[in-house]
């Protein structure tokens, strides 16, 4: 049976049952399915770890975080280069997120950086942070072992969010299973998709109930509603773990197609002069799964246009509703990517390829201008920065790797990138 078959063999079920709520025999069936995946670790017996499939990745990281006990007035170590669902749920919770750069390698938190900010963090306020969030940014693991290692030496939970990393792996055990929590997410564009959703990875049976019991609105046994804590209403839904349970069966296709439009990437890339594709440690413990493929441009490379980058102020539709316009206040910001960056994305953009700058360190977002950043100065290619994340960003650019992208889609899209630039 084809992918789409599968799928709509499930949601069809769903109906069939009557089962159209958020839970339900898919739900159950997704989680075991996402259980049995996550803990197969190659060569070495299974974990035991259980998994609670929620409405989205944003949802896993909020109760992930609470579950560690996080709230007001607490601090929370997370990996300043990521989407901004890694910091975000902090708020929620009345806490201030303290933000930690990356290192060079793999783009994700630095292990150093991580100890010396915890140390800052107990000197300056007395108290140690409540949990650390590495991220694996575009599907690169992070040094999982040296990062668990510092997080136990000062007995801080981690929440990891492998939210764009599923399927990937470190020392073949796979992301999201190191920590106390690992959050998964099946949103459109991630791995495999339920259309939108999640999951938290739990390190036992106690807190898989504890989770499971916050994501249902904390309801207490009684035959009437009684709540003793506040919930939340973040379970998947029977049809989209219907999607999911389909999704697990291409998973590891979609994962090779993944790494082998990587490869091409660098096969292709290899002799352009002043264009990097960012890739894995060679010969070491990372299998990434090459969520997305990133690219970085040296400044002084020359690409057309880029003395008109940046002219006009760009206007997005808002959650894609149609009419809902935010139109930026500004054509330009403090922190962006460098002008042949941003011609490269608009030549793509005019050839119907659709690139985008790295994700905007959130130490540089004006909405976290307040929070405590612990920054490792850099010098790439040639130049000063003073943060590892900022030095990415401006010259980083990511590429098209979806399941849909074909080898000739990536032919036509390098060819696109010599053609641009001098
Ligand atoms: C996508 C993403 C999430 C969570 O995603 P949802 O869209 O809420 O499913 C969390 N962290 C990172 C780094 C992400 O890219």
């Amino acid at each position: 049976m084809s992918e789409a078959g599968l799928e709509q063999k499930y949601i069809r079920e769903a109906f069939d049952t009557n089962w159209v709520v958020p839970l339900g025999p898919n739900v159950d069936g997704f989680e075991k399915d996402l259980e049995e995946y996550v803990n197969g670790i190659s060569g070495a017996p299974a974990l035991t770890r259980r998994v609670v499939a929620l409405s989205s990745g944003t949802a896993a990281v909020h109760l992930g975080l609470l579950c560690c006990g996080v709230g007001p007035g607490d601090e929370v170590l997370v990996q300043s280069f990521t989407f901004c669902a890694s910091t975000h749920p902090i708020t929620y919770l009345g806490a201030r997120p303290v933000m930690v750069d990356s290192e060079p390698d793999t783009w994700n938190m630095d292990p150093e950086l991580l100890e010396k900010a915890i140390l800052d963090r107990i000197a300056k306020t007395g108290r140690p942070p409540k949990a650390i969030v590495p991220v694996a940014l575009y599907g690169m693991p992070y040094q999982a072992d040296k990062l668990m290692e510092t997080a136990e030496k000062y007995g801080i939970p981690v929440v990891e969010d492998a939210a764009e990393g599923f399927g990937s792996k470190y020392n073949g055990q796979v992301l999201g299973t190191f920590g106390r929590f690992g959050v998964l997410s099946f949103n459109g564009n991630k791995m495999i998709t339920t259309s939108g959703g999640g999951a938290l990875i739990c390190p036992d049976e106690e807190r898989w109930q504890k989770v499971m019991w916050y994501a249902t609105q904390a309801r207490e046994s009684y035959p009437y509603y009684q709540h003793e804590a506040i919930g939340y209403n973040y379970r998947m839904s029977n049809i989209c773990a219907g999607i999911g349970r389909g999704q697990m069966t291409v998973l590891e296709q979609h994962l090779a197609h993944h790494r082998h439009v990587q490869a091409l990437y660098e096969q292709l890339l290899a002799d352009v002069p002043g264009v990097t594709v960012h890739r894995q440690p060679a010969g070491g413990p990372y299998a990434s799964n090459y969520w997305l493929c990133t690219i970085m441009l040296d400044p002084a490379l020359r690409v057309k246009g880029q003395e008109n980058a940046y002219k006009t102020i760009v206007q997005g539709a808002v959650g894609g509703a149609a009419g809902v316009i935010h139109r930026a206040a500004s054509a330009t910001t403090d922190c962006q990517p460098n002008d042949n960056v941003e011609a490269l994305r608009v030549a793509l953009d005019r050839a119907d390829v659709e690139a985008r700058p790295l994700w905007k360190p959130m130490h540089k977002q004006p909405v976290y201008k307040d929070a405590v950043a612990c920054l490792r100065p850099c010098r790439l290619f040639g130049e000063e920065s003073p943060s590892v994340s900022e030095a990415l960003f401006k010259v980083g650019l990511c590429l098209p790797s979806g399941p849909y992208v074909s080898d000739e889609d990536v032919r036509y899209i390098v060819d696109c990138i010599k053609a641009s630039i001098i």
